[in-house]
């Protein structure tokens, strides 16, 4: 191999994902391995550590081609800092992850928030290449955003901006993880509609998912995606329940902010994304003003997990001025 490339590191709350890539050749090698955060964080960051080296090997890279580490984070953070405020699932709060990290390796580490790296991702690699004014929303255990504006990561003051899934959408509604009720995360993520399933499938005693309660087997998107082929009548009310609620979030953020561009990812829609697209878009367009409702186009985002890779290599170029 004779370019240059970034790591790209997905930090989940059970599993590290790090990945090699450039622009030109995508994603050339990739390492995942389980991950348990919360037993020891000094384990852990030396195992981030050994992923690395590793997958530089695995690609057969010299130290030279190697341009910066890029650490996505499930969590709030600042990128210039390098400090973790909270990330809920790794179980990791005011962290200095990045100086941390940095003591054992020889690659520049930046780190950005996961969702923020995925609309880079979609924004210079996938779907939203021409958006400037785009909004990107993944649904799945919860719901994250990110905003982009006249073609740049909008951040927000304290780095927290695009926080969609804690826009108050039902007064005195559910409790959220957050600790407020009523969060759109609280009754339209996965975690939230499955919750509503499971409860009317144990009222019923009906749903051509009630074995999963009987074997207290999780639901996952692609169950949720089944069933939904299968025409249940139990899935197929509350998934379009959350789908409305989404699609009212949209309208008053597209009325707010006249975003041309709106994509939709995450694991939920990666498994169901047509049949909620639809109705997502009808209950955004049945709610939204008219020349903002015109400007703006729903889209899936595609990319899938590859999205928030492929944005560290925008994360280098913003912060590193490297391009690969
Ligand atoms: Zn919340």
């Amino acid at each position: 191999m004779a370019g240059n490339y970034i790591i790209s590191v997905d930090m989940g709350g059970t599993k590290i994902l790090a990945s090699v890539i450039n622009s030109r050749e995508g994603i050339i090698a990739s390492l995942k391995r389980p991950t348990e955060v919360k037993k020891n964080k000094n384990t852990y960051i030396k195992s981030l550590a050994k992923i690395i080296n590793d997958v530089v090997l695995e690609a057969k890279l010299k130290r030279s081609q190697v341009k910066a580490v890029c650490l996505g984070v499930p969590g709030s953070l600042n990128p210039v800092t390098g400090v973790i405020g909270l990330a809920p699932n790794l179980g990791l709060k005011n962290f200095a992850i990045k100086s941390k990290l940095q003591r054992l390796i020889p690659y520049p580490v930046l780190i950005e928030n996961d969702v923020n790296l995925g609309a880079l991702g979609i924004k210079y690699f996938g779907v939203g290449k021409k958006a400037k004014n785009m909004l990107v929303v993944f649904i799945g255990t919860g719901i994250g955003g990110a905003i982009v504006i006249n073609g740049k990561l909008y951040r927000g003051s304290s780095y927290v901006a695009g926080e969609i899934g804690h826009i108050i959408a039902e007064e005195g509604g559910p409790k959220c993880g957050c600790g407020n009720n009523g969060c759109l995360e609280a009754i339209a993520s996965r975690t939230a509609i499955v919750n509503k399933i499971i409860a009317e499938m144990k009222r019923t005693k009906s749903g051509i998912l009630y074995s999963y309660i009987k074997s207290s087997e999780k639901i996952k998107s692609k169950a949720i995606s089944n069933a939904i082929k299968s025409k249940d009548r139990i899935v197929i009310k509350h998934i379009t329940e959350a789908c409305n609620k989404i699609g009212i979030a949209l309208a008053s953020l597209t009325n707010f902010m006249n975003f041309d561009t709106i994509v939709l990812g995450g694991g939920l829609i990666e498994a169901a994304g047509d049949f909620m697209l639809e109705r997502i878009s009808s209950a955004m367009k049945s709610n939204v003003m008219n020349d903002a409702g015109k400007a703006v186009k729903i889209m899936n985002s595609k990319l899938g997990d590859d999205a928030a890779i492929y944005g560290g290599i925008a994360l280098a170029e913003e912060f590193l001025g490297v391009r690969v």
